[in-house]
């Protein structure tokens, strides 16, 4: 399938004008339009809940246009739970879904109200220990080890992952938990990443619901919710397919039916965590074209950088490049698209076909919505880009102001000679 800007070129020059790019730009009707057909596809479930990860866009903006659809938030640290508190949500609008967590972070979630899921056994004693009572909701994170595979094919590899309880501790903990005086548990479990199939969440559920069965059977636990977590993936190539939420589910529905309901289960609410499938299409990284460089392959530099999207340099991800304004045009160059940092993995595009890029084009680097802006460093001393909103509208908003020296400096306010320097 061919994929498409969801901005235009003359628009996105006005907005280069006064945005200086680089820039992420998200769009606000795609973001909403999913949104409601998530919220659709698990409404046969009464109590659902989409928690965005606010990993993946840590912006008040963006976590408040999820209000409208009753998500909550997935935090993972102090700063995304602030960040989840100023867009507004309290209590049980809270996941707590950390690990390696430090004490005071299980305080701040816990004063919120917050859903604490425990990603290990030992962190009963240790949040006891260092925060105090238990809530009277906890939930815990399972994971199954070995490989999680659909059809035969394996999706990932849990048991390489630093997640999660064993099946043993599971029982354990919630025999634990249900005698400190716990009254309410969930089961959580993030086994595969950016999964391009209908199949995970069904078949994740499957998993979760027959072992919420056996912990409610053996443990007498009130199981309360199952958490799905994140993993849905988006297809950044254009020959995969896009996801149907719909499908998926339908998928847990069928599952659900199969599993809890005859168990007596049946109200058990289902829950979500996800971020790219949430922002990731609905976000693009704009840049323009400022060098052209010949030597033993043709190169495209840009004024992004890896600072602004690392995926590409962190895990060769692929995202798609549009050269606005020549969508239609053949793809018959080859070209590296490169940013500046003095590391080679610093290539957004390696020997891709695109139109021939002249200096001043800007390009639509795809689907940045998720774990885009988000993953921004500041080696090289480059700075990260602001975010803008392309309101339903039409019209623009800079939810993010791009940082200046300044900013970066910040932290050197100790050395006096800066003092004065980096005014704006
Ligand atoms: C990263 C993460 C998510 C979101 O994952 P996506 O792949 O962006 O959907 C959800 N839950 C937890 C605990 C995570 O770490």
């Amino acid at each position: 399938m061919k994929k498409r800007a969801f901005i235009g070129k003359e628009r996105a020059e006005e907005l280069a004008k006064k945005y200086p790019t680089p820039f992420h730009l998200y769009d606000e009707k795609g973001i909403r339009d999913n949104a409601k057909k998530v919220v659709e596809a698990f409404s046969w479930n009464e109590g659902y809940r989409e928690f965005f990860a606010v990993k993946a866009t840590p912006n008040p903006f963006i976590l408040k246009l999820f209000k409208d659809y009753g998500c909550g938030c997935d935090c993972s640290s102090l700063a995304e739970l602030k960040l989840a508190e100023a867009a507004g949500y309290s209590g049980e609008e809270i996941m707590f879904s950390s690990n390696e967590t430090p004490a005071e972070e299980y305080a701040y979630a816990s004063k919120l109200g917050a859903v604490i899921n425990f990603d290990d056994i030992t962190h009963i004693e240790y949040f006891e220990k260092n925060v105090g009572a238990l809530p009277k909701t906890i939930s815990c994170r399972f994971n199954p080890g070995g490989y999680f595979s659909i059809a035969n094919s394996i999706m990932d590899n849990p048991g390489e992952s630093k997640y999660g309880m064993t099946k043993e501790q599971i029982f354990e903990a919630f025999g634990i938990l249900k005698e400190k005086g716990v009254e309410k548990f969930g089961i959580h479990a993030f086994l595969a990443s950016n999964t391009v199939t209908d199949e995970y969440y069904p078949e994740l559920a499957g998993q979760l619901f027959k072992l919420a069965v056996e912990l409610k059977e053996k443990t007498g636990a009130h199981i309360a919710f199952i958490n799905l977590s994140g993993g849905v993936g988006i297809p950044y190539k254009p020959d995969q397919k896009e996801n149907d939420i719909i499908k998926i589910g339908e998928g847990v529905k069928k599952r659900f039916e199969e599993i809890l309901v005859p168990a007596g289960m049946g109200n058990v609410r289902i829950y979500t965590e996800m971020g790219r499938f949430m922002m990731g299409p609905y976000g693009a990284l704009l840049t323009r074209a400022i060098h052209k460089k010949h030597i033993y392959r043709e190169y495209i530099g840009v004024d992004a950088c890896a600072s602004n999207l690392m995926r590409p340099a962190m895990y060769g991800a692929y995202h798609h490049i549009t050269v606005l304004g020549k969508e239609d045009a053949p793809c018959d160059s080859v070209y590296d698209v490169v940013g500046s940092l003095c590391e080679n993995n610093d290539k957004f595009a390696i020997e891709r076909n695109l139109p021939q890029i002249d200096t001043g084009d800007l390009l639509y680097i795809h689907d940045t919505g998720a774990h885009g802006h988000a993953m921004g460093y500041n080696y090289n001393g480059r700075l990260r880009s602001a975010e803008v909103l392309l309101r339903e509208d039409g019209s623009d908003m800079l939810i993010r102001r791009a940082e200046t020296l300044k900013d970066y400096f910040a932290t050197l306010d100790c050395f006096d000679e800066f003092k004065g320097l980096f005014e704006d």
